[in-house]
């Protein structure tokens, strides 16, 4: 089988903090992909903007220099590397100030699709979308790429929706959120609507619960001073596990087109239920390496770990409780989506001849993959003995050595914006209906004068995460 690789226009992307860590590690390298699999076209350039005076040259070997250190040896031909680097140009700006602006209308083309990635703090994306318009710089569909986080409650993300809607329309407005990019999220819908075999079985009737985990092994670093007025909710459930959630649970859209799959995604929000007190667990760590060490405020209450019962309120998964977790200082780094099918209705074994449920499980990291377990018997001659296996979904071995790399979620979306394709970015609507979900969530913190409890650094997270489950009969699958 071989893959395909179509070409995308020829197109000026700017990158707005072209000199910061995210364009190092992540956008720089996966443009670098997209060029090596032949995929940009000659036209194609990649303008780095940011604070630091510097010209083009020494940005581009400030980019050879992180391509090296982010990406595979065997991936970096030397003449590759420097045809890349022809593409690429540099201007010094001040998002705040009128300094640059004039230089980036010179450099902007005709004719070719125009993108502008905002990878800068969030108080700077009003300031660069009022900019980009004032200066008349941008064409009437040029599209700018937004980071996370959008907004840190529902009224700050009004706010810059409202901001960016004054200079932009939302077909040219890119929310990003990388793992809806993740191959195996991308999987997760081929899956369920490309097969016969499991639409009929993804509801209330034959799922017994699901089970959303995002494990990080490391902790804050030094992110310490963000990360403590944000804290698990507002960094990982807000969006990412918003959204692996709601491509599990919604309904089929009618076509795999942007605006059909967002609706669907956005009545899955509107159709969760206000979550009790008693279901969610805040966390921090502690240990040989601790949370309160990692911030400035001694007495902080921001949780690194998060564990929540979830209903969804519809006819689809009335009685399917989704239970979503992440956390920092965790015993492993992993993250996939668990579907735990019913028992069936009734045994014809022994008692005691083992398990009979059906799990399905989408890896998302650190392998992307997909595993289904299923019930056999186990083999010899010990009577009718029933064990779990997999059935080997590996992608490798169904499509053959021409499958290549996994690409890198940054990969598959910037080449998306480029190309038009909204799908697998978040709509205004959508990331305001998240906010309207959590503010309650949060505020219901703030009056109770809550307290995280304590875990283990190095453990799969508080011992009353593992008791939400309990209570339920059920339990958290392993974190590898
Ligand atoms: P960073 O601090 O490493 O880089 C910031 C960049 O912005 C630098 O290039 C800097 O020159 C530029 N900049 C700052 N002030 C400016 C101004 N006034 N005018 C023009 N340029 C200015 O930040 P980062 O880690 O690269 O993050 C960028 C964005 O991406 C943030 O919104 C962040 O939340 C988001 N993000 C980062 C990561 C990550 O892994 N680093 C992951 C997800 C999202």
């Amino acid at each position: 089988m071989v893959s395909r690789v179509i070409p995308v226009e020829p197109f000026d992307l700017v990158i707005f903090g072209g000199t910061g860590d995210l364009a190092r590690r992540k956008i720089l390298p996966a443009l670098f992909r997209r060029f090596s699999d032949g995929q940009m076209p000659e036209e194609a350039r990649i303008i780095g903007a940011a604070r630091t005076e510097q010209d083009a040259a020494a940005w581009a070997k400030w980019v050879e220099k992180a391509l090296k250190e982010f990406l595979p040896k065997a991936e970096l031909d030397k003449a590759l590397i420097a045809a890349f680097l022809e593409r690429l140009d540099y201007l010094a700006i001040d998002a705040m100030g009128d300094g640059g602006w004039k230089e980036l209308k010179g450099k902007m083309r005709d004719g070719v699709t125009q993108a502008f990635y905002f990878s800068v703090g969030p108080s700077l994306f009003g300031a660069l979308a009022e900019r980009l318009h004032s200066f008349e710089i941008a064409s009437s569909d040029a599209r700018i790429v937004v980071e996370k986080p959008f907004g840190r409650d529902l009224a700050s993300a009004k706010a810059l929706n409202a901001t960016l809607a004054e200079h932009f329309d939302e077909t040219q407005i890119y929310r990003i959120d990388h793992y809806l990019g993740k191959e195996t999220v991308q999987n997760l819908m081929a899956i369920r609507f490309g097969n016969v075999l499991f639409e009929p079985l993804w509801n209330a009737q034959y799922v017994d619960h699901v089970q959303i985990t995002v494990a990080e092994e490391v902790g804050v670093g030094g992110r310490g001073a963000y990360y403590d007025k944000s804290g698990a909710m507002r960094d990982m459930v807000q969006n990412h596990l918003m959204q692996l959630l709601c491509l599990t649970a919604m309904e089929p859209p009618n076509k795999f087109e942007p605006n059909a799959v967002r609706d669907e995604k956005l009545k899955v929000i509107r159709a969760l239920d206000p979550v009790a007190p008693a279901d969610i667990v805040r966390g921090q760590y502690k240990g040989k390496h601790s949370y309160l060490d990692d911030v400035e405020d001694p007495a902080s209450r921001t949780e690194s770990y998060i564990a929540m019962k979830l209903h969804i309120a519809n006819w689809r998964w009335n009685g399917t409780p989704f239970y979503l977790r992440t956390g920092k200082c965790m015993k492993a780094r992993g993250s996939e989506i668990v579907v735990h099918f019913k028992d069936t209705p009734h045994s014809i074994f022994e008692a005691d001849a083992g398990s009979r449920a059906n799990v399905l499980s989408i890896r998302l990291q650190p392998d992307e993959g997909i595993d289904l377990r299923v019930t056999i018997k186990e083999p010899g001659p010990g009577g009718m003995r029933l064990v779990d296996v997999p059935l080997d979904m590996s992608f490798a071995d169904a499509l053959g050595s021409d499958v290549g790399h996994v690409p890198d979620a940054y990969e598959r979306l910037i080449m998306d914006v480029i190309r038009g394709n909204q799908t697998l970015f978040m709509r205004g609507d959508e990331v305001e209906a998240a906010w309207a979900w959590t503010d309650p969530i949060i505020e219901g913190w703030i009056e109770r004068a809550e307290k995280p409890v304590q875990y283990e650094t190095g453990s799969s997270g508080p011992e009353e995460a593992l008791m939400l489950l309990h209570r339920d009969g059920r339990r958290w699958r392993d974190i590898a």
